[in-house]
């Protein structure tokens, strides 16, 4: 039979899709403004959590859902944090691994 565990429901603030498993990235307010990714999972204040997918990151960046999520605003190097530009070190000769 079924145990009400009390599994609290997280949501992606970019897609809205439900969200249980790892793969979330949580990020907490600061108290001094903006917002900082929770890598403990467990940092005091409001969180929201995002998909680590670019594409959800996308979408709460465009939607400005996290900075409604958290009621601040989110600081463009927090966006940067989260979904590093595929375009950084083009350089090459730099460890190319193993492409295709
Ligand atoms: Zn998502």
């Amino acid at each position: 039979m079924a145990t009400p565990r009390h599994e609290p429901v997280r949501t992606c603030v970019g897609c809205r899709g439900e969200a249980g498993k790892p793969g979330l990235i949580r990020i907490v307010r600061r108290a001094a403004g903006g917002a900082e990714i929770d890598s403990t999972g467990s940092a005091a204040g409001r969180g929201a959590y995002l998909h680590a997918d670019t594409t959800c990151v996308d979408l709460a960046r465009k939607r400005k859902a996290l900075d409604r999520a958290l009621r601040t605003t989110i600081q463009p190097e927090l966006w940067s944090e989260l979904s590093p530009s595929p375009r950084r070190g083009e350089g090459r000769g730099e460890g190319d691994p193993q492409h295709p």
